[in-house]
């Protein structure tokens, strides 16, 4: 979905359209697999019957099976070598995630009401689940002073979320979390003025605006909320 919005600005402005499958991949993928079902079939039917054949020649055929089998493995194993070519190790992809799915864009970082606003404000209705933006390690999970209930995420490179005024928290600290794991329930507690997720990215200890910063790592926080701005301007 964030590759089609990107890809095509135009589409956000009005009234968000409800995602239409790829149809042309999708056919080819059915084909493919039609295709691939009837070879097998053919190759089962032109399959004397076992009784009838030398034993030998059976022998053969497993071979023949088994060097394919190889070939394949090896073409596999070339490819995924050349995938990771140019990277340090053979990790897997990193992956980045919206927080929540609706929301409204209520306060960018930035300078507010004479101080810094250290993260975003992403209004949604009390109750409302809110997942880990990456995989890490839950740091802090309570009551955490003018932030109300607070989950704090450190992700392997140091850096940390902190997700602030929750209803309810769904992680215990020292719990390891993966990018769409469920945290807690956006809430109203601590200084807050309704019900919102603030989202907050601190590299080595230093609050970063998390709308660049994500969008770095593919998650454009603030493009999502146009969207959905939009839509309810439009109905
Ligand atoms: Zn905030």
């Amino acid at each position: 979905m964030r590759q089609r919005l990107s890809s095509e600005p135009d589409r956000y402005r009005g009234r968000r359209r409800v995602p239409t499958p790829p149809r042309s991949r999708y056919a080819a993928v059915v084909t493919t697999a039609f295709v691939g079902a009837g070879v097998v079939a053919l190759g089962a039917g032109a399959m004397p019957d076992a009784k009838s054949v030398n034993p030998s020649v059976l022998d053969e055929l497993k071979a023949a099976s088994t060097l394919s089998q190889d070939a394949a493995a090896r073409a596999d194993s070339a490819e995924r070598a050349s995938r990771d070519s140019g990277r340090e190790e053979a990790a897997e992809p990193e992956v980045w995630l919206l927080p929540l799915q609706g929301y409204d864009f209520k306060s960018p970082y930035g300078m507010r009401w004479g101080k810094l606003h250290t993260g975003v404000d992403l209004v949604a209705p009390e109750g409302t689940p809110y997942v880990a933006i990456h995989d890490g390690t839950v740091t802090k999970a309570g009551w955490w002073g003018g932030y109300g209930y607070t989950v704090i995420v450190q992700h392997a490179d140091g850096s940390e979320a902190i997700y602030g005024h929750s209803s309810a928290l769904s992680v215990q600290e020292g719990q390891q979390v993966k990018a769409g794991d469920q945290l807690g329930l956006v809430g109203n507690t601590g200084h807050s003025y309704g019900s919102h997720l603030h989202l907050e990215i601190h590299v080595k200890g230093e609050p970063q605006d998390p709308v660049p910063y994500l969008q770095d790592r593919g998650v454009d926080i603030q493009l999502q909320v146009e969207a959905i701005y939009n839509e309810v301007a439009a109905s």
